[in-house]
């Protein structure tokens, strides 16, 4: 498969993910399947809880706010992404994460800020920096693995101060970019692991494991491990795109995340051409605090584009 079908997957599919699952966030289990119970029948990008269908949330406009900054400064500009993230936040965005908020506002500079909250409060591994990661995950993936993995992390601290947020978005940065190589992302993950700190390595190996289940996991998936550990579930008991999103949405609580994450890698791993249109078309992304722009699919499509073309 052509690399440009699996960027446009990452991309756009994180954004379906998203914008799929947000209306059932906080939900039950199963509430996705419960609503609609036939797949490919149509209907699912329902909207609802505050969200326009098709309405993407914080998960994608943030992978946005990256892949412009990564595009107009034409390299990693941690200081420019932070600041982008900060104009985003001061705008009042629909919905944002309790650690990204508290970081972005508290009025420290762009390279303390998240370790002063980390201190403060011992608890920073949300799911917040992973959510966001398809945009930097296409863009390094020519990269090689040391320097996505290694992109991944300093992005993800940006808002997190805890090293397992970071190693958690490395995972799924160098995930994408075995996709790309044309090589399975589940066979490639004992590889991937070693590439983690050791410190965290232990635990993102369990998440990881073929025999886990969501329901072993030991935090609400709003953390970073079980959320990742959730796609990658969805990923390895399914057979396509749409029906990896529908298991990670229909495990209940964090939907628009978890489906984020999985729609990513699902989109990478199967393609652009495996994400329905009648989910993507509807597609929209505002971006708080940047002159009320909105991105629709073919903005979203060009992006990917350039952030292939123009990757390292
Ligand atoms: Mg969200």
């Amino acid at each position: 498969m052509k690399r440009a079908q699996r960027a446009a997957g990452a991309v756009v599919g994180s954004a379906v993910g998203d914008a799929l699952g947000a209306p059932f966030e906080f939900g039950p289990e199963g509430a996705f399947s419960a609503r609609f119970p036939v797949p490919g029948a149509g209907g699912e990008m329902c909207g609802g809880g505050g969200w326009d269908p098709g309405e993407a949330t914080d998960d994608t406009q943030m992978a946005v706010l990256v892949a412009e900054s990564l595009l107009e400064r034409g390299e990693l500009d941690l200081p420019d992404i932070f600041t982008r993230f900060q104009r985003w936040a001061a705008a009042d965005p629909k919905d944002i994460g309790l650690q990204t908020e508290d970081v972005l506002t508290n009025g420290m500079p762009w390279d303390l800020a998240a370790a002063v909250h980390f201190q403060v409060n011992l608890r920073a591994a949300g799911n917040g920096a992973l959510m966001r990661a398809s945009t930097s995950a296409v863009h390094f993936a020519a990269a090689g693995r040391e320097a996505t993995m290694d992109a991944a992390r300093r992005i993800a601290a940006l808002t997190h101060g805890d090293r397992a947020a970071w190693e958690g978005t490395a995972i799924f940065h160098d995930l994408i970019r075995v996709t790309f190589e044309d090589s399975d992302p589940l066979t490639a993950l004992p590889d991937i692991l070693a590439h983690v700190h050791p410190d965290h390595r232990d635990r993102y190996a369990t998440v990881l494991s073929p025999d886990w289940h969501p329901d072993r996991a030991t935090e609400f998936n709003g953390a970073v491990w079980p959320c990742l550990g959730s796609a990658v579930w969805a990923l390895r008991t399914t057979a396509g795109f749409e029906d990896a999103v529908r298991a990670a949405i229909d495990l209940g609580g964090d939907t628009d995340t978890v489906a984020a994450v999985t729609g990513g890698l699902a989109g990478a791993y199967y393609g652009l051409d495996a994400v329905p249109a009648r989910w993507s078309e509807p597609l929209h992304v505002p971006l708080p605090g940047f002159d009320g722009r909105v991105l629709r699919l073919a903005d979203l499509l060009h992006l990917a584009d350039r952030l292939l073309q123009e990757g390292s």
